[in-house]
């Protein structure tokens, strides 16, 4: 097999074509994102199967990875995987959760848990082949603006080369678990006042202007890694396409990787059926969602995005174009969830044994909404037999806050600290709020509690 690989405008009235050794995020013609596409020649999708399975038995580290596993599809030679750090991403497992399944009002539900991963977040995946071309090109100084897990994970890498991270978190907007990474992996941690979308703006001129090599999913090198997503669940599957496939929308890299993955597939011959693309975003930070409503072709941006789902709390989300064109290609739609419903999922998937962050909560909030009201959008339709896969994207530790004052039922849409708590407003229900004991340690009250 042999392929090559440039950088291509996806603005089709543009559709000028760049090496891809340049450092460019966009189109210096036109301003519109980048894809890395690719020219392959003699690819045989059944024989690249086998070869993804064969390195399952191997104990290479590029091979162990769940990301380099596939490196095939990635916009990298032989020659160039010398620069590839690997700390084992990836290679996330797939889960039933009969409970949240139940819930949503869904015969049954696959959950593919991206939050197991080396720093508790999907951003690993993309992360470890943009860290190859940071490396590549002889970056020295890497950035990104991060709600918190770009951040940590971009931390981790770095940790393991010599490239400099510099992050640039929103002020007293990000959850600790991944505040805590990114001081623990190193990295300078520029905390900026104002939200992520003024941090993303800096940090994008920022690189324009200077050397800094910009990490965040703008990047294509980012989405090329995070396209692996799609690898490893179909190969999980053995080849068995989903229905469906539901993911939380925040700066929309994410799901625009997913469209880009099916579009190769199918193009190629790998798959046949092409899922549909179902993207949840929370109710306060729902551009994608106005913009389709709307039917506008220009963004319609949320000023002062809200919602306690930090890592989704984006108004001006960078790759919305390139969402568009997945659910265009997947015959897919977009839906928004409230702040309630997103804290009622995510402690449902909590009883299924499955914890995760909030945000990741939107996709089974997202399903519960769809099948109740699938006819008050014309097309979009949605059927309880479905085989669905719901993406959790982080980990539950990243931020236990949240769950611990659902549980206590102190959970509230503002709460304003300055060291202790001054004022808080919006409480949400704790539906399903397992609250803690306080028992004396007395056997006898304890075995009356326990009625044995
Ligand atoms: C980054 C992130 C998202 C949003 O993904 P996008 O690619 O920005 O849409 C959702 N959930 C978690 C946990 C994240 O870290």
């Amino acid at each position: 097999m042999k392929k090559s690989y440039f950088f291509q405008c996806i603005n089709v009235s543009c559709g000028a074509t760049y090496p891809a050794s340049q450092k460019l995020y966009r189109c210096p013609s036109c301003s519109d994102l980048l894809d890395l596409d690719y020219a392959f020649s003699d690819l045989d999708p059944e024989q690249l199967k086998v070869t993804f399975r064969e390195r399952r038995t191997s104990n290479l580290p590029l091979d162990v990875s769940g990301v380099w596993r596939f490196r095939e599809m990635l916009p990298f030679e032989p020659q160039d995987l010398k620069y590839a750090v690997t700390l084992g991403e990836g290679n996330t497992p797939l889960i039933e959760a009969p409970r949240s399944a139940e819930y949503a009002g869904i015969k049954h539900l696959t959950i593919k848990h991206l939050g197991w991963n080396p720093s508790g977040s999907f951003k690993d995946y993309g992360m470890t082949s943009a860290i190859c071309q940071a490396r590549k090109l002889g970056s020295k100084v890497v950035a990104c603006a991060s709600t918190g897990n770009t951040s940590a994970s971009m931390a981790a890498y770095c940790a393991r080369t010599d490239l400099k991270p510099v992050v640039f978190i929103p002020e007293g907007q990000i959850a600790y678990g991944k505040l805590s990474q990114t001081l623990d992996y190193g990295a300078l941690t520029i905390q900026l006042e104002g939200d992520f979308d003024v941090a993303m703006g800096l940090v994008e001129d920022l690189s324009s202007e200077t050397d800094l090599y910009l990490m965040n999913s703008i990047n294509p090198f980012r989405l090329e890694g995070q396209k692996t997503v799609m690898y490893g669940l179909f190969e999980q599957l053995d080849w068995k396409i989903p229905d469906r496939i539901v993911v939380p929308g925040g700066n929309l890299g994410n799901s625009s990787s997913y469209g880009k993955a099916l579009i190769e597939m199918k193009e190629l011959g790998f798959i046949d059926k092409v899922p549909r693309i179902t993207i949840i975003q929370a109710a306060g930070a729902s551009p994608l969602y106005k913009t389709l409503v709307s039917s506008s072709s220009e963004l319609v941006p949320v000023e002062d995005a809200f919602t306690l789902a930090s890592a989704i709390k984006i108004g001006h989300p960078i790759s919305w174009k390139k969402a568009v064109r997945a659910l265009n290609f997947t015959d897919g739609w977009c839906d928004v969830v409230t702040e309630q419903e997103i804290a009622d999922s995510k402690a449902v998937l909590g009883r299924d044994g499955i914890g995760c962050e909030p945000a990741s909560a939107t996709t089974v909030a997202g399903l519960k909404k769809l099948i109740e009201t699938a006819e008050r959008i014309p097309d979009v339709t949605i059927d309880p037999d479905e085989d669905i896969v719901a993406i959790l994207t982080g980990h539950q530790l990243k931020d236990p806050d949240y769950t611990v004052n659902y549980h206590l039922n102190n959970l509230y849409e503002e709460a304003t600290y300055n060291t202790v708590l001054i004022s808080k407003s919006g409480k949400l229900e704790s539906t399903f709020a397992n609250q803690p004991m306080k028992v004396a340690a007395d056997k006898k009250e304890i075995l009356r509690i326990l009625g044995l």
